[in-house]
């Protein structure tokens, strides 16, 4: 299996001792442009970029291109120290394994939506052929020593194809979506095939205890399988462990661009336009989970309930598009255009708009500086494995005048986040009341609430998920290394 014709990436050497070669594999890569920074769109591209700040490696996925004939061979790109092995997709295989069964069929029913759940066996075969299609094309280039750390919904099956291939490599896997209890996983026709599959990773790491407890059992009453203690698990003669990781954000990235945004003009000129108004922010993806009209009737109800704030307080909602081939994002996307014009038609004057929502995605530098800006952080998802925009809100704010979050209770972060304002989203009174609470804190409740988060947020970061990950991900190797020489170790 050893990588042919192309160089196998140098082996790091730590304090710790060997660490092998990192192979990273999720459903998008994001190949940086040469000499140029990563493409770091979603949260998943920032955590797998920041594992390889530590390791030298390969990231193995889809291209993000669809091609009518795709090549049976990845396209191998170097970047330095992390070679990229990228595949297209067919239109066929996009539409089942892609927009079909993982979007419409995996992420509702993850997400605990069962009604938005659309199960076709196409799809399903479409989902395990491009597992297979990816697990061959993979494992050509696996060498003996790596460690191969699998990312996300997309993949379940990976492994169990990987295994079928005679690649007995330590194999982990990450899901950065929730997992759900039993009766509303094993709704899903192809969860018994699921659920024997993702038992072939030796590590399963997921955002939160829940969801820990929740695959836990699943897989002792569904596949009877037998717990070992530690969270590690005998299913069909196999090992494996599942545990929960909490991803973290860059922190110190985050602060820094929170402290430089002043400077940007689109964080200026909005500054500027809010005059002495508070501002209210929420930043998501467009997607169904993210709670994003519920939010927005929460906003109303505020100002329904609060006449003296009209003028005084401004909502921007920033929210890229996502997923448009989905038909339920395009009839979501239908809904927030009609909510957001039905409010700021209603309460809105020709000097205030209460409402300011954008679809346009910002970098990193934009959203800091407006997290900064905004008395309050409005995350509040009916449903998120984590949520890292809640991370990024309390890290970006300043130390002497910090703003409230207002966190959705079934949003992994606000198990690290105890402090922020809780709310359940489907309650718009409760939000409502929330944002008031808020917009009127002292300013030592303030600091009281926010300096233990920002504290966990620095202790918790990116890369304390990825070492904690790695580094247990690292006990199932079953080679014994040797030493490094003098020379490797003064590498
Ligand atoms: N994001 C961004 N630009 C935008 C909107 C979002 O870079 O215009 C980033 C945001 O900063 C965060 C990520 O996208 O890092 C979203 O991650 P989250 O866990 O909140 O939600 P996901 O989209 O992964 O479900």
């Amino acid at each position: 299996m050893a990588g042919r014709g192309h160089p196998r990436a140098r082996v790091l050497r730590t304090g710790a001792g060997f660490v092998a070669r990192l192979v990273i594999v999720s459903n998008r890569v994001a190949v940086p442009e040469e000499g140029g920074k990563a493409v770091a769109a979603g949260g998943l591209a920032v955590a797998v970029k920041e594992a390889f700040t530590a390791y030298e490696g390969l990231w193995f996925g889809w291209s993000g291109n669809i091609a009518d004939d795709p090549s049976e061979e990845p396209t191998l790109i170097d970047r330095g120290r992390v070679q990229y092995a990228v595949v297209d997709l067919s239109p066929q295989d996009h539409r089942e394994y892609y927009a079909g069964f993982a979007n419409r069929a995996l992420w509702p029913i993850m997400h605990y939506r069962l009604g938005l759940g659309a199960f076709s066996r196409s799809d399903y075969a479409g989902y395990c052929r491009v597992n297979r299609i990816f697990a061959r094309q993979l494992a050509k280039l696996i060498e003996p020593d790596d460690i191969i750390w699998v990312h996300d919904y997309h993949l379940l099956p990976l492994a169990s194809e990987l295994r079928g291939l005679g690649i007995a490599n330590p194999i982990g896997y990450f899901h950065h979506i929730p997992w759900p209890a039993a009766d509303v996983f094993n709704s899903l026709p192809a969860s018994g095939d699921l659920l024997r599959a993702i038992a072939d990773y030796d590590l399963i790491g997921l955002q939160t205890d829940p969801d820990v407890q929740n695959l836990h059992r699943n897989l002792c009453d569904t596949l009877r399988a037998i717990p070992l203690g530690g969270g590690s698990l005998m299913v069909d003669g196999r090992r494996t462990r599942i545990r929960s990781f909490p991803i973290g954000i860059d922190v110190a990235g985050f602060r820094e661009a929170a402290e430089r945004a002043g400077s940007n003009k689109v964080v200026r000129d909005t500054i500027a336009g809010l005059r002495t108004r508070k501002l209210l922010i929420g930043v998501d993806r467009l997607d169904y989970s993210k709670g994003v009209p519920e939010r927005m009737e929460a906003v109303n109800r505020f100002f329904a309930s609060n006449p003296d704030q009209r003028g005084n307080v401004v909502y921007i909602q920033i929210t890229p598009k996502s997923r448009s081939e989905v038909p339920e994002y395009e009839q979501l996307s239908r809904e927030v255009n009609e909510t957001v014009g039905e409010i700021n038609g209603s309460l809105g004057e020709p000097a205030w708009t209460p409402i300011q929502y954008v679809t346009k995605a910002y970098p990193r530098t934009v959203l800091a500086g407006l997290y900064r800006a905004a008395r309050v952080g409005l995350v509040t998802p009916m449903r998120d494995g984590m949520n890292l925009v809640a991370k990024e809100y309390v890290v970006a704010q300043s130390e002497e005048d910090p703003g409230v979050l207002v966190l959705s209770k079934f949003a992994g972060a606000a198990r690290q986040l105890p402090e922020a304002i809780l709310v359940n989203p489907y309650d718009h009174f409760e939000v409502a009341e929330a944002i008031r609470t808020a917009l009127y804190m002292p300013r030592g409740e303030r600091l009281e609430r926010w300096r233990p988060m920002a504290e966990r947020m620095t202790r918790e970061d990116v890369d304390w998920w990825a070492r904690n990950f790695l580094s247990e991900l690292e006990n199932f190797r079953t080679v014994e290394r040797e030493p490094p020489t003098a020379a490797a170790a003064a590498e």
